[in-house]
């Protein structure tokens, strides 16, 4: 039988997912923006689907905009937002260890609109607030941090960072891709103006995820029609959005005990791999659901391949570097390009469906590679 153990790409969609989408599909296919009765009917859904979803994260219905996932939803935000306030200043300021639709996006910014930007290299592993303080300058306009890294579940000081923010007329971006549905976040607290989210990492549909803006000045990336107060033009996607409502809510009344189930399994994991050569890659505050993990001697890229020769899926790094199999910006930036890291370590991403027998299993499959 397959194991799955890249969580951290994509998660499998929840029961209460699947049902909660599947019932839309068939009975409430109406147009929200239609003003007869099937029209009526998917709106009363869609106004009840972003008051449950403001509510799990401690905001009001206004602040929530539905896009088609993380990508978008970074893309609207720091697109959206810088060029809507360039005249007070062209600096930005994010991290080495971001993901790609935001290291892009900011590419984008800084080549085609002359965007000037910091990017913070972690010391010892990790980012902190004073670095983004010290970073800080009069024409500074946005901050984008992740909340905790896809590559190896670092979790950076938000608060700290909000805190921090509060002083400065920067907004604060955080793309919470990895961290939504895994703890229990409300960006007011936080003092975060722009918040990702993306439903496929928590159990939910692909294609689609949220954006929370404490504001709407920010300029629209999709222009057409008037949905998502003008934000995000185009038909929504009812039955994906109220499959993601679902799974959050199930995933977010759940998390603690999740996130005890998903430590114990790393922590079996960790005690059968007692007394083999291995090193992990990790800083010092950690979501135990990302486990980085490196071999010395081991190319990661064979590991990965008599794993899934063996019907174990993990991965070297982010999705989208995964399939060409290219070297972590991340792991660079914490470790250095000439690391043996950098071609040693495999990203094993778990969840709560995982077994205790799955990590025994994947314990001894490392164990008879790393060995023969
Ligand atoms: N941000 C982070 C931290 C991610 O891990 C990912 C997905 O891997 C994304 C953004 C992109 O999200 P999506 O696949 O929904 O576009």
């Amino acid at each position: 039988s397959l194991i799955y153990l890249d969580n951290a790409a994509t998660t499998p969609m929840s029961a209460v997912a699947i049902k909660a989408m599947t019932e839309v599909m068939k009975e409430t296919y109406g147009n929200p923006s239609s003003i007869h009765g099937h029209g009526r009917q998917a709106n009363k859904l869609l106004r009840q689907a972003r008051q449950d979803l403001a509510q799990l994260l401690g905001t009001k219905p206004q602040h929530i905009f539905f896009t088609s996932g993380g990508t978008e939803g970074n893309n609207t935000a720091i697109i959206g937002y810088c060029l809507r306030h360039q005249e007070r200043g062209k600096h930005i300021i994010t991290t080495a260890i971001e993901h790609h639709a935001v290291l892009e996006t900011i590419d984008y910014l800084v080549e085609k609109f002359g965007f000037e930007v910091t990017i913070i290299q972690p010391v010892d592993q990790e980012i902190t607030a004073k670095q983004i303080q010290d970073a800080l300058r009069k024409d500074t306009i946005l901050v984008s941090t992740m909340f905790a890294n896809n590559e190896t579940g670092n979790l950076l000081p938000i608060a700290e960072i909000g805190q921090i923010l509060k002083e400065h007329p920067a907004a604060y971006h955080v793309d919470a891709v990895q961290a939504i549905g895994k703890l229990l976040i409300h960006p007011e607290e936080l003092g975060i103006d722009f918040l990702t989210a993306s439903a496929h990492k928590f159990h939910g549909p692909k294609g689609i995820g949220f954006l929370y803006a404490s504001t709407l000045d920010f300029d629209s990336y999709l222009h057409g029609g008037d949905q998502e107060q003008k934000k995000r033009a185009g038909t929504e996607n009812l039955p994906a959005i109220v499959g993601m409502v679902a799974a959050l809510k199930e995933d977010l009344e759940k998390h603690t005990e999740n996130i005890g189930l998903v430590q114990e399994l790393l922590d079996s994991f960790l005690s059968e791999m007692d007394g083999t050569n291995h090193y992990l890659n990790k800083g010092n505050n950690h979501l135990p659901y990302v486990l980085n993990i490196g071999f010395p001697g081991q190319k990661h890229d064979l590991l990965l391949l008599r794993l899934d020769l063996v019907g174990i899926s993990i991965s070297t790094g982010s999705a989208c570097t995964a399939g060409i199999v290219q070297t972590s910006h991340v792991l660079e930036a914490m470790y250095g390009k000439n690391s043996d890291r950098l071609k040693e370590s495999v990203r094993i991403s778990l969840s709560p469906q995982n077994t205790l027998e799955e990590m025994q299993i994947l314990a001894q499959s490392l164990k008879e590679i790393i060995g023969g």
